[in-house]
């Protein structure tokens, strides 16, 4: 069924091609052997390190951890597989995760049998449910794995790091390997979790799609295990009200945007998310996320969605006023999505201000800042920023026409002459043609057609190739900066129209 690792994990993120960016590829992940000539990249690449060696073998003691739970809901001759598998873990544990994990990087929550607590909260989680359906087959490891969160999650409420998401999952894996209330409605429970680490308009408040989900997971999961727990029905409320952010951030095509860190798209994320609903909720033209900040319209075939909000911790990307276009099916204008965070310069780039389709000055990040709700309206909504950099405001408004047109309207004022770039970061192949008059016309594959002038200064659309979606950075893209040389004040007007481009 699966040959259980020999070693200790290292940090899952490591598991990158050093040379191109890209997850390496999940092979041979039950047998027991990291792959032999290295693992792969879907570039050609081999690689062999002792980081990739420890990320690899993360992954092999989680792929273990699952099959281990799948069998346990098996026939009679799966769950005894099952029993004897946890039983060797038991073993491995008690040999293994005596101390913490030596080999962790300084800011890393320490684990025992992984070098962070985090990635062993998860596992844990998984071993606990198996040992559940099994009626408990070791306690000594079960007791050992929730004495080992608990201790993991005093050292976080010390820090006054409760809100972490590292919470919930050693939240979770404290009640998966128990069984125990105390892990939902004690002082550092999930029930407590789930105000201190929400806002009141639903979302986990790094305002990242991938933390949103991964912190939805574990209350569910932290709350399946306690059978017959009474879960408040203010708790309830507020997780419903996670489940539905996701609901209407998801395309009817199934596309969920991948806002601030996180995965663009990854098989593990889609595994992860069939354990949620993401059903699309009816559209409403409108929706305003004001604590998050997010306000997003929908009409006539197109999802957009505004980032004003705060900059979302060591998570968040600098990005403020983005406008992110999707189809039905398609991501016309993604956010682009996050690298595994071991490539420094990769996870540096899609954190970066040039990677989003916002606004820059000078060719400069932005700062970590927040931006503001100006106004919303049944069709409209203006958000604005004075502090992404010194003396420079910006303010965005978008409005959905009657016809479907989605208006894109970006001023952006300097108290100097500056170098002022409104960002176009298509996530498909992109067709650009200027008129004589200066007007910009671009399509977008497949569907959507893009007017755009501007106002105030003279802006030159300069398209470059540039990377595309964080799942792959060599994928090229062709990434638009529209530029105002020398100026203190330009408005960018552009409009979106779904329909077929025809440049006649
Ligand atoms: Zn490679
Ligand atoms: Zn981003």
């Amino acid at each position: 069924m699966a040959v259980l690792p020999a070693e200790r994990g290292g940090w899952w993120h490591h598991y990158v091609c050093p040379a191109h960016g890209v997850e390496l590829e999940h092979v041979g992940l039950l047998t027991g052997e990291f792959p032999s000539g290295g693992a792969p990249c879907a570039h050609g690449c081999r690689v062999d390190t002792a980081d990739v060696r420890g990320a690899w073998t993360v992954l092999a003691h989680q792929a273990c951890a699952r099959a281990i739970l799948a069998a346990a809901g098996g026939s009679p001759d799966e769950r005894a597989a099952a029993t004897a598998l946890l039983r060797e873990y038991a073993d491995r544990y008690a040999a293994l995760g005596t101390a913490a994990h030596n080999g962790a990087a300084g800011w890393m929550l320490r684990g025992r049998l992984f070098q962070q607590a985090l990635t062993e909260a998860i596992w844990a989680v998984t071993i606990g449910r198996a040992a559940r359906l099994l009626g408990d087959p070791v306690p000594e490891l079960t007791a050992g794995l929730a004495e080992a969160a608990r201790v993991a999650r005093d050292t976080l409420v010390a820090e006054g790091r409760f809100r972490s998401n590292y919470t919930a999952w050693l939240d979770a894996a404290g009640a998966a390997c128990t069984g125990k209330p105390e892990w939902l409605d004690g002082p550092h429970g999930i029930f407590a979790h789930v105000f201190a680490a929400t806002h009141a308009d639903g979302w986990e408040w790094e305002a990242s799609t991938y933390y949103h989900s991964f912190v939805l997971r574990a209350y569910r999961h932290a709350i399946a295990a306690v059978p017959g727990v009474k879960v408040p029905a203010t708790v309830r409320g507020r997780i419903d009200t996670m489940v539905d952010v996701l609901r209407v951030l998801v395309t009817p095509g199934g596309l969920l945007p991948s806002l601030h860190d996180g995965p663009y798209r990854r098989a593990e994320w889609d595994r992860e998310l069939a354990e949620l609903n993401t059903t699309p909720a009816p559209r409403r033209v409108v929706t305003v996320y004001r604590d998050a900040g997010y306000a997003i319209l929908h009409g006539g075939g197109l999802q957009a969605i505004v980032d004003y909000g705060p900059h979302g911790g060591s998570h968040g990307h600098l990005d403020t006023l983005s406008l992110y276009l999707y189809g039905d099916g398609v991501p016309w204008q993604p956010d682009p999505g996050q690298v595994p965070y071991g490539h420094a310069q990769w996870r540096l780039y899609y954190a970066s201000t040039a990677a989003h389709p916002t606004f820059s000055v000078d060719g400069l990040d932005q700062a970590e800042c927040a931006g503001e709700l100006v106004s919303v309206g049944s069709d409209e909504v203006t958000v604005a920023c004075g502090t992404a950099y010194d003396g420079v405001s910006a303010v965005r408004r978008l409005a959905l026409a009657p016809d479907g047109t989605l208006r894109d309207e970006l001023t952006v004022t300097a108290d100097r002459p500056r170098r002022i770039a409104a960002h176009l970061r298509p996530g498909v192949p992109l067709t650009v043609r200027t008129d004589p008059d200066g007007t910009v016309h671009t399509g977008w594959e497949p569907g959507l057609r893009g007017t755009h002038t501007a106002s105030g200064a003279a802006a030159r659309f300069v398209a470059r190739p540039g990377p595309g979606p964080a799942d792959d950075p060599q994928r090229t893209r062709t990434n638009v900066d529209w530029v105002a040389e020398d100026a203190t004040a330009v408005t960018f007007r552009s409009t979106y129209r779904v329909g077929t481009w025809n440049p006649s």
